[in-house]
């Protein structure tokens, strides 16, 4: 007997979907496919559709129906980083003279590609603040871009934007709307739910969940846009590799749980902060302050262990994140293990002096699944140490 996915509930699919016990076998965990290439029952006769590691390989292929399902949408394809899944969405959906149209506040690379590499091929950009809506608007209203891109919520500021109305309003002018749902994971948010025509995913974060894998996905249902994004992984080639892709099913699979835990602590440790007079702000959608906390409520299940706070200054925030223990000053989230990070002298210190430049104040915290009264103790000596 074998489940049927289309019958699970979310927790049941991170476990389920793609994985199938091995038919020859029995294996409860399907095998590691390394083979490069397979053989043939003479020429052109394909057992299964399997011909080369680069055009697909049945590792790959589970991961990407696991994604699939657990976004809720028709097709996924997994890459070898968040930036290379970027790289194909974009050229697979621009051309020279179309304009992007990108949140003020999103992962400095994202930025880096658009305006570095893919802006001396001809690609405009415009940045503007995806939370407001009326900015937007008049963005929109200006110029209809191709595509739409937002982070919610967002790195390292943790903005709420409303995909549903940013949907309509995209889709009105035309635009395709891509939603980068790292920080949140589909555990939290499914933005195709909410009308976004495109999900991206760096899988190295809560996916993974255990920061030892890179990797990177799409997640889309429009069949056209599908077969040009794969026509792209498969003739550029930024595909993962099969221990990649594996190590990355193997991590979804406790998913549900691990977001779970993410979302308690981040709570917890947000609600200390800010309690704290010794902290000047806290960014954490949690928060019933927080300007995005309703729209948060109605479009995620939780809030997530992404907690970003602001110190008097840079000098105060740069002591408090290496006065950490229990949490690592390091690049990167989304891992068990919970990350201190200064964006403005680490992940985004390629956007300094931009419009996307993240106050020198600010420091971000990936909490992650330890002990919460281990983690918040830290907290409190690394305060003290001010
Ligand atoms: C890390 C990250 C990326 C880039 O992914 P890589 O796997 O590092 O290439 C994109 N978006 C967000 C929100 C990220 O945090």
């Amino acid at each position: 007997m074998t489940v049927d996915p289309s019958a699970l509930s979310f927790d049941s699919l991170a476990v389920h979907a793609g994985q199938a016990a091995d038919a020859t076998t029995g294996a409860v965990i399907p095998p590691v496919h390394f083979s490069t290439t397979f053989v043939q029952d003479g020429i052109g006769g394909l057992r299964g559709g399997w011909e080369y590691g680069r055009s697909g390989n049945p590792t790959r292929t589970a991961l990407q129906e696991q994604l699939a399902a657990l976004e809720g949408g028709r097709h996924a394809l997994s890459f070898a980083s968040g930036l290379a899944a970027e790289d194909a969405l974009l050229r697979a959906a621009l051309k020279p003279g179309d304009d992007v149209l990108l949140g003020n506040d999103v992962y400095g690379g994202t930025y880096r590609l658009l305006a570095r590499v893919l802006g001396p091929w001809g690609v405009g950009l415009r940045i503007v603040d995806m939370s407001d809506l009326d900015h937007v608007r008049a963005a929109v209203a200006e110029k209809a871009p191709t595509i739409l891109w937002v982070e919610t919520p967002s790195n390292p500021l943790l903005r709420v934007t409303d995909i549903a109305g940013l949907a309509q309003l995209g889709h009105d002018a035309g635009s395709l709307v891509v939603v980068d749902n790292t920080f949140a994971s589909p555990a939290l948010q499914r933005p195709l739910a909410h009308g976004a025509d495109v999900v991206v995913h760096s899988t190295t974060k809560y996916l993974g969940g255990h920061s030892d894998v890179v990797g990177g996905a799409l997640v889309l249902d429009d069949d056209a846009l599908a077969e040009k994004t794969t026509f792209l992984q498969f003739a550029a080639g930024a595909v993962s590799g099969p221990m990649d892709a594996w190590l990355t099913t193997r991590g979804i699979k406790t998913l549900a749980l691990r977001m779970q835990r993410h979302s308690e602590n981040g709570l917890a440790l947000a609600e200390f902060l800010d309690a704290d007079d010794r902290v000047a702000h806290v960014y954490y959608p949690g928060l019933p302050a927080h300007p995005g906390h309703d729209i948060a409520r109605r479009q995620m299940t939780g809030f997530g262990g992404i907690v970003s706070v602001a110190l008097e200054d840079a000098e105060s925030a740069r002591r408090f994140a290496e006065s950490l223990r229990v949490f690592q000053l390091a690049e990167s989230l989304g891992g068990v293990e919970s990350l201190v990070n200064y964006p403005d002298a680490m992940t985004h210190a390629s956007v300094r002096g931009t419009e996307l430049a993240v106050p020198a104040e600010v420091v971000r915290l990936s909490v992650g699944i330890e002990d919460v009264d281990d983690l918040r103790a830290d907290l409190d000596q690394a305060l003290s140490a001010l």
